[in-house]
């Protein structure tokens, strides 16, 4: 069973969990810090993912341990200046392959392609 953080939206108390894929949303557990208020109780916790991400190790969440060359959303060498003047976001070896460093680059290229495909 995978772990699961939750976080206190109140006090920022964090717990920790083992529960099956399918219940990880359900019944969050309750904040044992906050003082229960009246018949709402004390809260119950958000899911942490920054938490979850972060224990997995740095390279999970932030870094890639290697860049990573993709090829299948590459263009024709002969394209890449052209694809440089379009996306100047998007990394591009000479070969024409895309280079992703890490998590958010990742995704913020496919976001890119898309909203270009999608407008062509
Ligand atoms: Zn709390």
């Amino acid at each position: 069973m995978p772990r699961y953080c939750y976080k206190c939206p109140s006090c920022g108390e964090q717990a920790t969990e083992f529960r099956p894929v399918a219940r990880r949303n359900r019944r969050r557990p309750v904040c044992l810090k906050c003082p229960t208020t009246g018949r709402d109780g004390a809260p119950v916790m958000d899911r942490d993912i920054k938490t979850e991400l972060s224990s997995l190790g740095p390279d999970f969440s932030m870094k890639y341990a290697k860049e990573c060359v993709d090829d299948t959303m590459g263009v024709h060498p002969d394209q890449v200046p052209e694809h440089r003047r379009r996306h100047p976001n998007i990394r591009l070896n000479n070969e024409g392959s895309i280079l992703i460093g890490d998590h958010a680059e990742r995704l913020s290229t496919i976001k890119e392609l898309q909203k270009a495909f999608t407008e062509e």
